[in-house]
């Protein structure tokens, strides 16, 4: 039965260009500082394994800024909050390396920048994602709100005549559907909209590309660390489109009752999914 699927791999499916360069600043690392301690704050990126891997090199994840006195701490591709940012450089005995993606860090600008304007700032994304906590402190906490959904935005926003000055940025891995919805609610606003499309490329094209192969496969396997939101995004998305898709961390989620009577599988990953959890899960497939 197993031999007869047919495998269709996402182009798109695994490490983007944000992750790429935080793992390789990571890598190098210890080439750098040989005789420094190495840390990440926080998850470096949003997958389990690829956090194993760095630890079993002694790079070590702490979540404590306490524990970043001396030595080297590795700024994840998600980014920190301005206030934790400006603490850790202040230290004297320790180096930072900012692995925040550029992206990230363009929209922690853009926060910053209409905050300062007088904007009020609205995020879309999840309140307690790294990154939204990070794009928060960028803000004025007075004028800096996070919505999920079109039900969230102020109710005053459509009935104050001419005294809203808005300006509506999105976490970089939300759904492009969904930052399009709120930027149709928000054109009713009576006052001024300024829209900032912070949704990265890799994000959106890997949306794009799961989408089509889930229109085609009779089951899909997304791969990718359940703490990813990336990942849990293409797996919501591709779910939309064809109800067997499954979200798995390696081959050792793969089920064989879900392969039964299928003949297609549509395989997509996360941007921080590396290629050796994707080959393991082809492999695993092979031998099912
Ligand atoms: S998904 Fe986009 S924003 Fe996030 S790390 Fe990758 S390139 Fe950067």
């Amino acid at each position: 039965m197993v031999k007869k699927l047919q495998i269709e791999i996402a182009a798109t499916a695994g490490f983007c260009f944000g992750v790429k360069r935080a793992i390789n600043l990571a890598n190098k690392a210890p080439d750098k500082y040989p005789t420094l301690q190495i840390r990440t704050f926080g998850p470096i990126i949003h997958n389990p394994q690829v956090v194993n891997q760095l630890a079993s090199i002694g790079i070590k994840q702490v979540d404590n800024i306490n524990e970043l006195v001396q030595g080297v701490v590795i700024i994840r591709s998600h980014g920190i909050t301005k206030q934790l940012a400006q603490e850790l450089a202040q230290r004297p005995n320790l180096t930072v390396i900012d692995a925040t993606c550029p992206y990230v860090r363009r929209a922690q600008e853009i926060v910053a920048k209409m905050s300062d304007a007088g904007y009020q700032v609205l995020i879309l994304g999840e309140l307690d994602h790294p990154e939204v906590t990070g794009l928060i402190s960028y803000g004025e906490p007075q004028r800096t709100l996070v919505i999920s959904k079109p039900d969230d935005i102020p109710a005053e926003f459509f009935t104050k005549p001419n005294s809203s000055r808005i300006a509506l940025l999105a976490q970089t891995t939300l759904s492009q559907q969904l930052y399009n919805k709120i930027v149709l609610s928000l054109l009713t606003i009576k006052g001024e909209l300024r829209c900032f499309n912070t949704i990265c490329t890799a994000t959106s094209d890997r949306q794009s590309e799961a989408l089509e192969l889930a229109k085609r496969c009779d089951c899909m396997l997304i791969i990718g660390g359940r703490n990813s939101a990336n990942t849990n995004r293409l797996h919501e998305l591709c779910t939309e489109r064809q109800p067997a898709s499954y979200h798995i961390e390696t081959a050792e989620d793969l089920k064989a009752k879900w392969f039964i009577g299928k003949q297609t599988i549509g395989i997509s990953a996360g941007a921080s999914t590396p290629k050796w959890l994707i080959d393991g899960v082809l492999k695993s497939l092979e031998n099912l």
